[in-house]
């Protein structure tokens, strides 16, 4: 029996295609996309498939064991009546641009429709397509275990993010040189199947601007509107400017989302940069542990570090007016891109600070927020501060207690004896200024609590967690990997019997590769 998914093709449908079948590396002019077809594995076996993502495209639990779905996740066969396909985008890569990109190893399989929802789904690690460039088209375990782990983590804090259906070894051996360092070693290939209403990227639109290609632009942007934006009416001028608004408010929310839960997502490439505010494309991202604006976990970054935690909004800006170079082109007018520019530069100060004012429990507003804000983003970064702990420990506090702050937050200190040695006072005087702030506050110190605890989890995707379900997984081990996968569905749930992953960085993963160094390999 056939695997039963309700297809419909929008994308392949309504753009145009590469009239070139070859699948050899090349540039790919005026068209959105290329057929390809995934390369056959040599000996694919399923390590994890997500229920609830088979249940939103309309296939049952068992599906998921069935050979038929491993033959279509691994790639071995293609579903009935689709046409595989990759799509062609560029990008700016670390503030150059780059050219062609487009989907060096993603294959799209097709769009299915359930439940009102259009999902695409598609392959990463699938094998090679025009836009392989100088790779292999392949994927390792290592980085597809923290893609599926941390795009569904991702959304049960309520980050938006593309999905993870399934992941797969492919039986195969992949070359890679993971510090870029002259060590290359065989590791294990797989495959993530992943699901989004769409994997279009600002590269996807920059690409024919940057080619004068005004012609399939249009389309494309017509077709955005039409299937994704399609309550701003007709395209038009006017619907072209409303649609840079909204990508801008959507890239806007995302950001906020990852400055709240401390992720850093290290390669905010304009190809990485999802046309609906999805979080995309997990490279070498990570999760801050001692709160820090100037950590990135991206090595190949470290020198530069334009993509640390602390920029990550400003980065958005510039990522959209690379975008909004590209729709110049449509809409001919700078003025309403420029303002819609100016006004994500005043907003996502004030969203940043309504953000922070919720991880403080702060219901209404104060003159002095912003300054209270401040005053702790420099305390936390006196001497290492657990960034997931402080938060969620900080919702203990009581009104009239600030002056005993150490014992409520000492868990999240690496080196409490240094807090109370060096910077006890810096402490004393933010949380002075805090507990006068909490007494003007009407909520009580339950609802406090309790509305803090929704917005500060308890559990995240801690680089080394993802390392330990990895290392095991190389050795067929899925335990480690089913439990994080369990666990980060309930982000902010205290799970008293999960406390060990409620902890600090233990010192071993310090400096240890895949925890708190990561490159651009994968
Ligand atoms: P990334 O840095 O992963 O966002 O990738 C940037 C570009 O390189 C995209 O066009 C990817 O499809 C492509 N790419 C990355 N890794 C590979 C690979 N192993 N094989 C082919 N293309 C790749
Ligand atoms: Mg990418």
């Amino acid at each position: 029996m056939k695997l039963n998914v309700n297809s419909i093709d929008r994308f392949i449908k309504e753009l145009p295609v590469d009239k070139d079948l070859d699948n050899s590396r090349r540039q790919v002019e005026e068209a959105c996309f290329s057929y390809v077809t995934p390369k056959v594995p040599r000996d694919p076996s399923l390590i994890h498939v997500s229920t609830e993502m088979l249940e939103n495209l309309g296939l049952k639990e068992e599906d998921g064991q069935r050979s038929e779905f491993l033959d279509i996740v691994s790639g071995k066969e293609v579903l009935p009546d689709t046409k595989p396909y990759a799509m062609c985008y560029g990008g700016h890569q670390f503030g150059n641009w780059a050219g062609q990109l487009g989907d060096g190893r993603a294959i799209n399989l097709t769009e299915v429709l359930h439940d009102n929802k259009i999902w695409a789904l598609q392959l990463k690690g699938a094998g090679e397509t025009p836009y392989s460039r100088t790779a292999d088209g392949l994927a390792v375990l290592r980085s597809s275990i923290r893609e599926y782990l941390c795009s569904e983590a991702m959304y049960y804090l309520g980050v938006p993010t593309t999905r993870a259906l399934s992941i797969v070894l492919s039986g195969s051996k992949v070359l890679r040189d993971v510090m870029y360092n002259g060590n290359p070693a065989y590791e294990k290939g797989a495959i993530v199947s992943r699901v989004a209403p769409s994997f279009l990227r600002f590269g996807n639109y920059e690409i024919f601007a940057s080619r004068g290609d005004k012609v399939t632009l249009k389309t494309l942007v017509d077709y955005t509107i039409n299937n994704h934006f399609s309550y701003l009416g007709k395209p038009s001028k006017k619907a072209y400017i409303d649609f840079f608004k909204e990508v801008t408010t959507k890239s806007m929310e995302m950001v906020i989302h990852w400055q709240r839960v401390g992720f850093v997502h290290g390669v905010m490439n304009t190809d990485n940069m999802s046309i609906l505010g999805l979080t995309i494309d997990y490279g070498p991202y990570g999760w801050l542990e001692g709160y820090d604006h100037d950590w990135t976990p991206n090595t190949t970054d470290s020198r530069q570090k334009r993509y640390r935690y602390g920029t990550q909004y400003q980065v958005v800006l510039w990522n959209l007016l690379q975008l909004a170079r590209a729709l110049l082109t449509l809409i001919e007018d700078a003025a309403p891109l420029e303002a819609i520019l100016d006004g994500y530069h005043k907003e996502v100060k004030v969203a940043q600070l309504d953000m922070m004012r919720s991880k403080l429990g702060l219901d209404g507003k104060a003159d002095n927020d912003d300054k209270l804000v401040e005053e702790l983003e420099k305390a936390l970064q006196l001497t290492e501060t657990d960034m997931t702990i402080f938060f969620r420990n900080l919702a203990d506090l009581k009104k009239e207690q600030s002056v005993d702050w150490f014992t409520v937050i000492e868990a999240a200190f690496y080196k409490p004896e240094e807090v109370l040695n060096k910077v006890k006072e810096s402490w004393t005087n933010w949380f002075i200024d805090y507990g006068k702030r909490l007494s003007i506050e009407v909520s009580t110190d339950e609802e406090r609590k309790s509305a803090m605890n929704k917005v500060n989890p308890k559990y995240v995707l801690r680089n080394y967690m993802a390392q330990l379900a990895i290392d095991a997984a190389d050795e067929g081990d899925y335990k480690v990997l089913d439990e994080l996968f369990v666990l980060l569905k309930n982000p902010y749930d205290e799970q008293p019997d999960a406390l060990k992953w409620f902890a600090k960085r233990p010192e071993w993963a310090r400096h240890k590769v895949g925890c708190s160094m990561l490159s651009c390999s994968s």
